[in-house]
């Protein structure tokens, strides 16, 4: 299928928690090819599968030296902090502030339903945790303090608008 349509704010299914991954097959292998090169051409670091209108706990990722599939992902360690700007694909990658731990452990499983673990820093832990919350349908801006989403939000229906 190629490149898939990135839902956007607010469609409903980005505020739904996935189905879990059951099946590790040629089906879920070509849709993580799809959600690869979806996330390129819209030159993001990572995509969630309800991104594109599937309800499912997967992502990848290509961030900072980090590039995987997460089928079923769970944060199992966070700690430390840090400040920095977060945008998302389904919200026209406006940024705004957001405080995250500064170190974080996934674990998920791979393609072919193995577990795995993976610790990162910085903007790949950033990372985890963004499209982790995708699976729980969970918006980065639901992080954020009230005024500060509803300027995000404004933001992003007059890019919308001007496109
Ligand atoms: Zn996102």
């Amino acid at each position: 299928m190629g490149i898939r349509k990135i839902v956007e704010y607010p469609n409903e299914v980005l505020s739904r928690a996935g189905k879990p991954v059951e099946k590790f097959d040629e089906e879920l292998r070509k849709l993580c090819e799809d959600m690869f090169e979806t996330m390129y051409e819209a030159e993001g670091v990572g995509l969630a599968a309800p991104q594109i209108g599937v309800s499912l706990r997967l992502f990848v990722m290509d961030c900072e030296g980090i590039k995987l599939i997460a089928a079923n992902p769970q944060i199992v360690e966070a700690k430390g902090e840090q400040t920095g700007a977060e945008g998302c694909l389904s919200v026209g990658k406006i940024p705004a502030i957001l405080v995250r731990p500064s170190e974080v452990t996934l674990r998920a499983q791979d393609l072919e339903g193995n577990w795995f673990e993976k610790t990162a820093t910085g903007l790949a832990a950033r990372c985890f945790l963004h499209e982790t919350d995708h699976c729980d349908g969970k918006l980065f801006i639901d992080h954020l303090p009230k005024l500060r989403r509803e300027m995000v939000i404004k933001k992003f229906r007059k890019e919308k608008k001007g496109r």
